[in-house]
């Protein structure tokens, strides 16, 4: 079985990255921009948009973060973000979620200019990557996808199953295995027969919360299984994948920690220079 290292995958893009900016300097005579705006306390939060800056300094972005304190009014901040998307210097903006209840998350989505939204959210966006054009795609989805690439280049004729159909991992992820000419099946919660479905694909994307929901005979022989799951349980962080009765009929599997969570900070910061790159045509 092919454990699919995450960690060193998205190093390995974090330095491609790092080379790409290092020549759109020297071509541009400037760099991409990330601006981060985090509302409020929280924790996981805090720790996320810590990282994020962390990667993007590494690679050579300009990273900015900018604070409110939870009681911000959404004016204020919908002021900023028009500001932000005046601003030459600001290649990508992103808005931390989940917001303080009195803001609304898709008047801020909206606000963003598709063009900077690298996040992937806007619908217009969202309209393009189901249109399969080319557009900022949700940062966690594209990391599945490129670690599903690393294993499988071909994808053509393959049966996915994508577990899970939010707007920030499922719906995304089976627009892009679309493009790659996958047949997909999209479950969700009131799927029937979960485990028949499953047993179908060659590909298995599962993004639930719901540990250990996928088991070693849900899956077929060969399978490549992607755990998107982040559940907190009393034996630690564990995926909504059983991963030690999975990873004995997968082909390839990744773990939880250290499989599809390095690829997402990665991708974000793949979509600023893409968005800076685009913004430069
Ligand atoms: P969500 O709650 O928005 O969506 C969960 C989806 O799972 C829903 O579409 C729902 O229909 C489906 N679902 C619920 N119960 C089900 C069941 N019994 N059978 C089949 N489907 C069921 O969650 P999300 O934001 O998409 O996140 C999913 C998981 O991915 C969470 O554990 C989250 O922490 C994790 N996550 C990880 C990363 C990362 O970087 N690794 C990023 C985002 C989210």
């Amino acid at each position: 079985m092919i454990l699919i290292d995450g960690k060193k995958i998205a190093s390995e893009l974090r330095e491609e990255l790092k080379k790409e900016v290092s020549l759109l300097k020297s071509k541009y005579k400037k760099v991409p921009g990330l601006t981060v705006i985090l509302i409020g306390e929280l924790a996981p939060s805090k720790i996320y948009v810590k990282n994020k800056e962390k990667s993007a300094n590494e690679v050579g972005l300009k990273s900015d973060i900018i604070k409110y304190p939870h009681t911000i009014d959404e004016k204020t901040i919908l002021e900023k973000i028009k500001e932000l998307n005046n601003d030459e210097s600001v290649s990508g903006i992103l808005v931390q979620l989940p917001l303080p209840k009195h803001i609304d998350k898709q008047k801020v989505i909206e606000t963003i200019i598709p063009s900077k939204d690298v996040d992937g959210f806007h619908p217009e966006n969202v309209g393009n990557l189901s249109s399969g054009y080319d557009s900022s795609v949700p940062c966690t989805p594209l990391g599945c996808y490129l670690l599903i690439k690393k294993i499988e280049p071909n994808l053509s004729g393959k049966k996915a199953v994508v577990i899970g159909r939010s707007n920030l991992n499922g719906k995304p992820m089976t627009q892009l295995l679309l493009k790659e000419n996958c047949t997909v099946t999209i479950t969700h919660s009131k799927t029937k027969y979960l485990k028949e479905e499953c047993l179908k694909g060659d590909i298995i994307v599962a993004a639930v919360g719901i540990p250990e929901l996928v088991r070693g005979d849900w899956v077929k022989k060969d399978a490549i299984v992607i755990d998107v799951g982040i559940n907190k349980t009393d034996k630690g962080i564990v995926g909504d994948v059983n991963f030690d009765e999975v990873s004995k009929v997968a082909k390839a599997l990744t773990p939880v920690p250290g499989g599809v969570g390095p690829m997402t900070i990665a991708c974000l910061l793949k979509n600023t220079i893409d968005c800076f790159k685009r913004s430069q045509k």
